[in-house]
């Protein structure tokens, strides 16, 4: 895996300031979360370490490597949206291999590492299926595979679980740790609930007010919060 080190990041939007002067360590194989309230500056943050969105200013690096500059297709990253952001006209498989066809890799190898992200989300044998037959859950499944699927050092997930009902939503929970133990990623968790933030990260980020306002192991948090 790979860590994080982000440095005095600033964003802002006009007179927002969504990123204010954050700076943050994510270890190598960590789970940590972004826990704030909507509007604090969560999503602008994964997009930040994402590439999709430029700071004002501040340092982002991926092991000893400034990524400042380095676009979305050539960091060592996988995301999932909170709206999935799956392509609805495609097949399962074609969604899948997308950031396959982005690198250039060869099409047999696609259609191989295509069967091994899907059986690690346990969707065998859906590759041909369209995204409009598939239920919420299995939608989440895909968006998950399609962002492990070139085998990112760094994965990023913006309030995956948030569409799902309550029952579908702890299995995952359980699925979604399983799986970034299996896989050794640092990964970078966003949520608003507090309850899926204590039960799944190593290290949980506060975040307010495009800042980071505590930064703690869920059992100091529930101790002290
Ligand atoms: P969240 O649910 O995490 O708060 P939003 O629904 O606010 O996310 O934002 C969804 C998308 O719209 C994001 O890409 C975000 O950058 C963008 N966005 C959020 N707020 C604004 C805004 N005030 N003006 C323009 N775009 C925005
Ligand atoms: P969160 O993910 O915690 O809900 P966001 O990072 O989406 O928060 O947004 C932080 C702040 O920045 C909010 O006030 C939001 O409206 C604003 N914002 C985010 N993206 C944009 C954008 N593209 N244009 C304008 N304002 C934005």
């Amino acid at each position: 895996a790979l860590p994080i080190t982000v440095a005095n990041v600033t964003k802002t939007y006009g007179r927002v300031h969504a990123l204010d002067n954050v700076s943050l360590h994510v270890k190598s194989g960590e789970f940590l979360t972004l826990l704030g309230p909507s509007g604090s500056g969560k999503s602008t943050l994964l997009m930040v370490l994402a590439g999709f969105t430029r700071p004002d200013s501040g340092s982002l690096k991926f092991g000893d490597h400034e990524v400042i500059r380095t676009p979305p297709h050539l960091r060592d990253v996988g995301m999932t949206f909170q709206s999935y952001a799956l392509f609805p006209h495609m097949t399962v498989a074609g969604n899948v291999g997308y950031p396959l066809r982005l690198r250039k890799v060869p099409r047999t190898e696609i259609a191989d590492r295509v069967d091994r992200a899907l059986q690690t989300v346990q969707l065998d044998g859906f590759g041909d299926r369209r995204i409009d037959q598939l239920s919420g859950g299995q939608r989440q499944r895909v968006a998950v595979a399609r962002a492990i699927v070139f085998e990112p050092r760094i994965l990023l997930m913006d309030e995956p679980l948030s569409a799902l009902d309550k029952k579908l939503r702890d299995q995952m929970q359980i699925e979604l740790r399983r799986l970034h133990e299996k896989l050794g990623m640092t990964t970078v968790y966003v949520t608003h609930d507090q309850r899926e933030a204590l039960t799944m990260s190593d290290r949980i980020a506060v975040v307010n007010h495009g800042r980071i306002m505590q930064l703690a192991t869920p059992l100091d948090l529930y101790e002290h919060p």
